[in-house]
């Protein structure tokens, strides 16, 4: 994946080196472990995260199961692969639908974030695999994002709740609240809730998605971080976690050549799972994320 393209070579340097020693001595780890950190930080990796993860690798590479190991090198990658994908959430996490339909799953994020783009992703996925999704368009603060659902909707094949003119405009809990009474009626199963972001993290916001939350009970609250956004990642992440206490996380723009390393560390510092990634502009630029996976293509 481009965005951690030179995490990955980083690395793969670190390890060449590390497979020219037979058996290896503390030095031979300390340093290796040192190089680890450094490419961690510079691919943005929060230093809270960094800290931790290379205190696992360096206690582990010290101990018997690489002093005892037949080739210490592969095992020193083996424990970084296992390190990797305990950061980014261990076992792959997937939706959690409601025993009795419609599964309600809200969208929030900050504005640019890939909000709008994701749940047409996400609606169209969903309607692949036999399920009924219906928009909703609760995102009133952006003049276009309703229009812009709509056409995300009609590219994905599914049905936009919007509100009517007159109807609701400017107040969208009384939106979310409506539309999931529509998709009970209509027998839509799962309702995807658009909310309005800002640009940075702003109470008002934050109040307007919390009343969305408990206006409507979603059975996942999915925060949506674009990969590019760098250090602010992890202060973001944590401002929503207060705010709306989200369920899991998407993370978007995976595509884009910036350091991605901060958005790796969101699973670590709010314990949410990762449980989808956006890779493209296309509605087709998705797919579920698996912890394992993510962590051989950075290694690799
Ligand atoms: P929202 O404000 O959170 O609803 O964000 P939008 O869905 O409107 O997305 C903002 C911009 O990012 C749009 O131009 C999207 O086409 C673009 N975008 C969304 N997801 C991705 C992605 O995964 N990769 C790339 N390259 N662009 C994306």
């Amino acid at each position: 994946m481009a965005t951690f393209g030179n995490l990955s070579d980083r690395l793969a340097d670190t390890f060449r080196n590390l497979r020219t020693k037979g058996k290896l001595s503390p030095a031979d780890v300390d340093g290796t472990v040192r190089e680890i950190r450094r490419a961690l930080l510079d691919a943005d990796v929060a230093l809270d995260v960094v800290k931790d993860f290379t205190g696992k690798v360096r206690e582990r590479a010290l101990g018997d199961e690489v002093n005892k190991a037949l080739n210490p090198a592969q095992q020193v990658v083996q424990i970084v692969n296992e390190e990797l994908i305990a950061i980014l959430g261990g076992e792959a996490r997937r939706i959690n639908f409601a025993k009795k339909p419609p599964t309600i799953i809200m969208l929030a994020g900050l504005q640019g974030a890939g909000k709008t783009t994701l749940a047409g992703k996400l609606a169209k996925w969903l309607a692949k695999d036999n399920h009924t999704p219906l928009l909703v368009a609760a995102d009133l603060q952006r003049p276009n994002a309703v229009q812009q659902l709509q056409v995300v909707g009609s590219q994905a094949g599914v049905a936009v709740y919007a509100p009517e003119p007159g109807n609701g405009v400017g107040n969208p809990v009384k939106v979310a609240r409506d539309s999931i009474k529509w998709a009970v009626d209509k027998q839509y199963d799962v309702v995807i809730v658009d909310t309005a972001g800002r640009l940075g993290v702003d109470a008002d916001m934050m109040k307007q998605a919390a009343d969305i939350r408990k206006a409507v009970q979603p059975d996942e609250v999915l925060f949506v971080i674009d990969a590019m956004i760098g250090q602010d990642a992890v202060a973001t992440a944590k401002a929503f976690q207060e705010g709306v206490d989200f369920t899991g996380v998407v993370l978007t723009k995976l595509d884009g050549d910036a350091r991605g390393g901060a958005a790796l560390s969101v699973a670590s510092v709010t314990g949410r799972p990762i449980i989808f990634a956006s890779t493209g502009e296309s509605l087709d630029d998705f797919e579920p994320f698996y912890p394992d996976r993510m962590a051989s293509r950075i290694l690799d």
